[in-house]
């Protein structure tokens, strides 16, 4: 079953990982909420009825824990950070149709009736299961207040999830060599009653709802390996008080009698059944604010509505199996399309909050920085599902470049010579050219949406804006103008509406900067609310002189923050005890990428070659970029995985040591670099026609910075 593409006629919902409402947000935790803007945005550009929801997670023990060190109760110290996420995510112009969170009354009630009809329909039963405990503390030790040893790959494990390793989720008891957060003791494994959610029974149906789902290969691939093998049963009790009770007010009744009231009475629902709760519950409130006539909750998640989820990485496994099982058991509908975002570098190493050494979310605005350049760099720097690296430079090149260089420049130089010669849009036609190429931009833009491609949506109006500055460079209107008025006229008006296709384009990226530039072209209302077809309506006959839209970011202020940057990690490194510290599992993966890039790295390094060529040798080797059309693993091959390019005059075929290194899906559409006159060479039976150029151990391959065209020779 595939489904139809957007626009549909069902309603659709565009949810976002909850962030945990634990600490600041810096600009990688933004990712997946620009992403999931800029998404939600681009589908109701192309008519889809949308909203746009997510909300605070409360739950969970980090948030005990820290709220305890702080000496505060957990519901004020979770309250304290959602309304700061609150505040924060306008400033980034991610606009949520309904922001909530998990400890409200609607997810409160929403979540013990989903527990209820769990429970209804048969999928819940109790059972003995051994807890962490620690005798010094007398308490019990859920979660996060036990660590140990993964018994899936030996890594070093938090509470239930492997997050340094496997990325398995954990189920209590499943630790191994476990010791107590609280006392640094080893804890004692006792055994308790609770709630499990019978998973196991979902198996077929997951195996088929896999099939269908739509959203980012890394969603799709990454649970087989956990639906096709054998699927536990999940605990969803815990032995805590912050939390959501268990709703244990007519369970009693159905279970065995092996348990009485009072033992539930102090449990509460684990985590993961009342977050992602979160995503039905703040569409409620959406409806419960404008309408059902507006927007209908029970429509998008009872009977057919498009669900698409927006995450990091690290949760593929709680929304590709828990979840769309926990729906399914409670009768609502299943998610779409899952889209996992990579995480987001500093400098090449991870985020460390403990150290300081991040880019905080309100920094970057104190610095003057405007919200859509940072919406731009992070949506639009890497596929979806790739790690981007931020740096100030990097951040400062793209600006320069392609906001500043291409979209800015273009528009400005378009609409000053409209406004000086004509102080508006010439009386002319629209020339089939142009118009051509804003319906070849309008469709790009459909397609990547359907793609769940926002790097491709997002710059489908930089391309543009690329091919506007050829037009008017071939062009030359301002010969034109004494040579040939008409002519002069002709090439301002399509110039005039490029600019106005682009304000259309780029809004799900810049939604301020283009409702400028649309204000700017005298158009009435907000370019939000206008859909891909106004990108070819009649601009306006006047408007007043352009300011430049982007401002250069100069060098002296790269070096200026990168200071500020050093400074603060030292600073925050020498005061810091315990600099290992985390409190967070995304921040645990970025910190030990960060350690083992500290090291010495020229010692690892191939010494250089002293022997030099000339040029002609160099000249010698056919470099060309080409185009991955196709990418999968030569069958009893470990690691050759066989690629077919496209280098401009022919599509190659070439096999490449890559397999294990990456994902292969992710590659389709990625520009490499290809030594194309080497030698036919033929790997486990399989021609390979040409060579990949890739760096390390780990394959890492060479892609273009710009968008050379395949085929185009490297010199
Ligand atoms: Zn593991």
């Amino acid at each position: 079953m595939s489904h139809e593409d957007f626009p549909t006629e069902n309603p659709a919902v565009v949810t976002c990982g909850l962030p945990y409402a634990n600490g600041d947000l810096h600009v990688g935790h933004l990712r997946t909420y620009v992403g999931g803007d800029v998404f939600a945005r681009s589908l109701r550009k192309l008519g889809q009825e949308t909203a746009f929801v997510s909300g605070s997670d409360m739950h969970g023990t980090p948030v005990a824990v820290n709220a305890a060190k702080e000496g505060v109760t957990p519901e004020e110290f979770a309250l304290d950070w959602h309304e700061k996420y609150e505040a924060t995510f306008p400033k980034f112009n991610v606009e949520f149709d309904n922001y909530g969170h998990t400890h409200d009354e609607t997810n409160t009630e929403l979540t013990q009736d989903i527990v209820r009809t769990l429970d209804e329909n048969g999928h819940v039963y109790e059972d003995e299961v051994m807890v962490g405990y620690d005798p010094e503390a007398d308490q019990w030790l859920p979660d996060r207040y036990v660590e140990g040893k993964c018994p899936y790959c030996g890594a070093h494990a938090r509470g239930d999830e492997c997050d340094e390793g496997c990325q398995r989720h954990l189920e209590p008891g499943e630790i191994e060599d476990p010791v107590s957060t609280l006392t640094g003791n080893t804890a004692e494994y006792r055994e308790r009653t609770h709630k499990f959610f019978r998973v196991s029974e979902f198996q077929e149906y997951l195996q088929e709802f896999i099939d269908r789902l739509e959203g980012t290969s890394n969603a799709r691939n990454q649970p087989r390996e956990w639906i096709e093998g054998e699927l536990q049963d999940w605990c969803i009790t815990r032995d805590m008080d912050w939390g959501i009770d268990y709703p244990d007010d007519d369970v009693s009744e159905e279970s065995d009698g092996s348990l009485s009231p009072s033992d539930t009475d102090d449990l509460v629902l684990y985590v993961w059944v009342d977050a992602p709760i979160e995503y039905i519950s703040s569409t409620k409130q959406y409806t419960e604010r404008v309408g059902a006539e507006t927007y209908d909750w029970e429509q998008t998640w009872k009977e057919s509505g498009e669900i698409v989820h927006i995450i990091g990485r690290d949760i593929i496994q709680h929304h590709t199996v828990f979840w769309p099982a926990m729906l399914k058991g409670a009768d609502y509908n299943e998610p779409r399309a899952v889209m996992a975002s990579g995480f987001v570098t500093l400098g090449g190493k991870g985020f460390s909050t403990s150290r300081n050494r991040a880019v905080w979310a309100d920094e970057y605005l104190d610095e003057g920085f405007h919200p859509d350049l940072l919406r731009y760099y992070i949506a639009t720097n890497g596929g979806f599902q790739q790690d981007v690296d931020f740096s100030w430079e990097k951040f400062r090149d793209r600006v320069n470049s392609e906001l500043v260089g291409t979209v800015g420049n273009y528009l400005y130089r378009s609409l000053l010579f409209a406004y000086r010669n004509y102080e508006g849009t010439p009386e002319a036609p629209l020339s089939d050219e142009v118009r051509e190429r804003i319906e070849e931009a309008q469709s790009e833009f459909g397609e990547a949406v359907n793609d769940y491609n926002v790097r491709e949506a997002g710059t489908a109006a930089v391309r543009l804006a690329k091919f506007g500055n050829e037009f008017i460079q071939r062009n030359e209107p301002w010969k034109l103008t004494d040579e040939d008025p008409e002519e002069a006229a002709q090439v301002i008006r399509d110039c005039v509406q490029i600019a106005k296709a682009i304000a259309v384009l780029f809004e799900p990226i810049a939604p301020e900067k283009c409702q400028r530039l649309w204000r700017g072209l005298n158009e009435d209302g907000h370019v939000r609310d206008v859909g891909i077809d106004a990108a070819l309506d009649d601009p306006a006959a006047s408007f007043d002189e352009p300011t430049e839209l982007f401002e250069k970011i100069e060098d002296e202020r790269v070096e200026e923050l990168n200071e500020k940057l050093e400074a603060r990690t030292a600073e925050a490194t020498a005061d810091s005890e315990d600099g290992a510290d985390s409190e967070d599992g995304e921040e645990t993966e970025t910190d030990d990428s960060a350690e083992s890039s500290d090291g010495d790295v020229t010692a690892e390094l191939e010494p250089l070659t002293e022997e030099r060529i000339g040029f002609d040798d160099f000249q010698a080797l056919d470099l060309r970029v080409g185009e991955i059309l196709a990418a999968e693993g030569i069958e009893g091959a470990d690691k050759l995985a066989k690629l077919t390019v496209d280098i401009g005059f022919e599509e190659r075929q070439i096999v490449a040591g890559i397999k294990q290194l990456h994902d292969l899906d992710a590659l389709v559409g990625e520009r490499i670099v290809i030594v194309a006159n080497l030698e036919k060479a033929e790997l486990f039976g399989v021609e390979s026609n040409g060579m990949l150029l890739a760096a390390g151990d780990q394959a890492d391959i060479l892609t273009t910075h710009g968008d050379a065209e395949p085929g185009t020779k490297i010199q």
